[in-house]
This record gives C-alpha cells, structure tokens and sequence, in this order.
C-alpha cells in the first residue's frame, strides 16, 4: 500500500489528462501563479480543512506568512512533509469521485456524490452512487451515463463529468491503484471539473509494472535500484550485506549476525527473483557491491529449486563487476542440487558451507577481524 501526498497524487492525476489548480510545492511556485491563493499542508491524513491545514491567502506575502505558519504543522502525530501553494478555485459545487477496488465485490467500484467536500463517511448512502466496473466487461457508456444521470447533470456538465469518470478509472486500472478519491471535484463557471483534492493508493505489489514512478517510493537509492530489479533491499549502517531467500529466512539471518556480534550494511530478500535466472541474480549481487560491505553473505535454502541458478549468479557477477570490489564472499548453501551448486563455486575461491551458524559467524569474524576461528578447517558442502 503506497499513499500518495496530495501534491503527488494530482501530478498522477494531470498525467492522466484531468485537470488540476496551477500550484507549487512551497517556495518553489509558478512565477505566474495567479491569486487568490490555498495553502495546504502535506499530511497523509485526511480532513485537513477541519484540522486547521487548509489556509487561505489573497497576496503572495500573505501566502508566505501561512506557508511559514504551516512548516512542521501535524495531523494528530503526522508531521506535514511540505506546503502545496495552489490557485484558490471559484467553487460552484463540490462533488465526490472516487474509483476503488472493492475488496468483497472483488472488482472496481466507481462512487459519486452531489455531497462532495466533507467526509464522505458522513454522507447518507442513499445519495452516494456506486457503480462496479466488471474488469471483464470494461467501463462501458452505459455505466457511465448512469452515473451522470443520477447526479442530475445534462449538457457540457454531464460530458465533463462523464470524461472526468472515464479517466479516473483509466487511472485506477492503469496505474494499478487501490483508491483514487477526489474530494471534492470543483465545477466551476465554465462547466470545467478540476480535482480541488486528491487522496491516491497504489497497490505496491505491482511497482514492478510503474518505472517511470520514482516518487512514490521513499526509499534510499540502493532501496530503490533494488525494488527496480524486484526485489527488496533494506540499506542499513554496518558492514556486513547479506542476501537471502524468504522473509523467514532474512529475519533469521539477520538476528543470527546480530547475535554473533556482526553490523548489518544491508539485507536483499530475493522475494520471487530465484525465478529469474542467473543474470538477475548476478545484477542484483553487484548493486550489494554499490553498498561497499566489508564482506557479503549469501544464505539460501531451497526445497523446490535448484540451487544451481544461484551459483551460476554468483559466478556471472564475479566473472564482472564484483571483484573489482575486493569483497569477500561467504556462501551458505541447503538442498536441491547442492553439491552441483557447491562445485560450481569452489574453483572460483568461493567459501562455501552449508552450515547456517558457522556462515554467520565466518562472515562477522572477517568484518570484524578477530582472529580465524577454530572452525575455519570446518568448511564442507
Ligand atoms: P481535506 O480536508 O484534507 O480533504 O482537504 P481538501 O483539499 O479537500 O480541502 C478541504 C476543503 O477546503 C474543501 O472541501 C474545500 O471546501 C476547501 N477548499 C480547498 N481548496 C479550495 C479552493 O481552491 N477554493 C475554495 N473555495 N475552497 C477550497
Ligand atoms: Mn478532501
């Protein structure tokens, strides 16, 4: 579940083709940005008009003024990550339009209401319209014209909002999102609808299929280069990177090398990537080598797959970028095919074990730089 800020959701909006108020990320605004002006704290939590983070502003000295008033301002424990400067609209209604997946229907759900602008929550559920979209049907006209005819609207209002449906559900469809709420959508003079808010959920198991979205995911860059090749990195502060198979086997791994007195740099769960064969895995060793670790531990247990996959990785990556890197390689390595595994990577200098603890405390002893330990003849496949 990644939720979008306010400001980055109406980014995603505009890319879809609706229209959004002119604004900026306070100081950096529009040179010709027109006032009156909102000013709107970046909190994830909604009902920031009730909490006293919606201010308004005629002149850009008073926009200054609230903008600064604004800075570290929190929803409840939720600090503000920032102040979106935005041109005020001329509010003639205020709709709500929302797209989501329903979890109990298990399809989208496109929702409307003439009650937009307060808590939909509030909102009697007779005067709040829901109309589900079969994924296998499509979003037909039909579907859309019902919605626009039970909100009353005809002429230039009713294709304006009947587009504005359309491309709310592209977006919910194509950008792989749980939740796209606008609240409220402005009609103003002219017909127009603009998205005056914006609250965005997307479906975190499918970044995969979004590259093009770096923003939404908060993490270091080596986070991010790992998430780019589909799995999960986490970036720590000691020096040992370690790399492994399964959720289970990464917890464990990691309280195995705390408690043998190791510092962990960072940890990579291959999380599906086993599948992808041996060039993924060799990429995936060489971004662990961007992380500089004194020494880096590869622990795997497979049951159902080969383990040859992995030692060809290996050896791809050190037939490239990783020795040049000088960094020490500990391999822990359990079941199917193991000795073939194992056979593939000891004529390349590969320490290879397959003893969980005795890996653990080889690799902490050669970041920390202790003396050999006894076990150190103990190596075996
Ligand atoms: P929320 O309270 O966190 O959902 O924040 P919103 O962005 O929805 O803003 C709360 C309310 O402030 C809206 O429902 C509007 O009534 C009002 N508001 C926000 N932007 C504008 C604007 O550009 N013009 C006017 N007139 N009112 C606005
Ligand atoms: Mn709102």
């Amino acid at each position: 579940m990644i939720r979008l800020l306010e400001h980055e959701g109406k980014q995603l909006l505009a890319r879809h083709g609706i229209a959004i108020p002119a604004g900026g990320l306070y100081p950096d605004l529009p040179a010709d940005l027109p006032g009156p002006y909102v000013i709107k704290a970046q909190v994830l939590a909604g009902g920031r008009g009730k909490l006293g983070g919606i201010r308004f502003a005629e002149t850009l000295a008073e926009v200054a003024r609230e903008s600064d008033a604004l800075a570290g301002w929190k929803a409840g424990e939720e600090v503000s990550r920032g102040t979106y400067v935005e041109e005020k609209l001329s509010i003639t209604r205020e709709y709500y339009v929302a797209a989501l997946v329903d979890r109990d229907l298990g399809m989208p759900v496109l929702m409307a209401s003439r009650f937009g602008g307060v808590d939909i929550e509030t909102v009697p559920a007779e005067d709040i319209i829901r109309q589900p979209v079969d994924p296998l049907i499509g979003l037909r006209p039909y579907m859309v014209a019902n919605i626009v005819r039970r909100l009353g609207l005809r002429g230039t209002e009713a294709a304006s909002f009947s587009e504005f449906i359309r491309k709310i559900h592209a977006l919910l469809v194509g950008e792989d999102a749980e939740l796209v709420e606008v609240n409220p959508a402005v009609l103003n003079d002219a017909g127009d609808l603009i998205a005056a808010d914006a609250k965005i959920v997307l479906d975190e198991d499918a970044l995969y299929r979004h590259q093009h979205r770096p923003q939404e995911f908060r993490g270091t860059p080596f986070e991010c280069a790992a998430r780019a090749l589909g799995v999960i990195g986490v970036e720590l502060d000691g020096d040992i990177a370690a790399v492994m198979n399964g959720a289970g086997m990464t917890m464990a791994t990691l309280d195995q090398l705390v408690a043998t007195g190791g510092r962990v740099r960072g940890l990579v769960e291959l999380h599906g990537a086993k599948s992808q064969g041996p060039q993924r895995i060799a990429e995936i060793l060489e971004l662990v080598g961007t992380l500089a670790p004194k020494a880096i531990l590869l622990n795997f247990y497979y049951q159902f797959r080969p383990l040859e996959t992995i030692a060809e990785g290996i050896s791809i990556a050190l037939k490239r970028t990783l020795p040049e890197r000088r960094i020490p390689l500990v391999i822990r390595m359990r079941g199917v095919n193991q000795e073939k595994a194992t056979g593939i990577l000891r004529p390349l200098g590969c320490e290879v074990t397959d003893d969980f603890e005795l890996a653990c405390r080889r690799v902490v002893e050669l970041t920390s730089g202790a003396p050999a330990a006894r076990e150190a003849t103990a190596w075996r496949s």
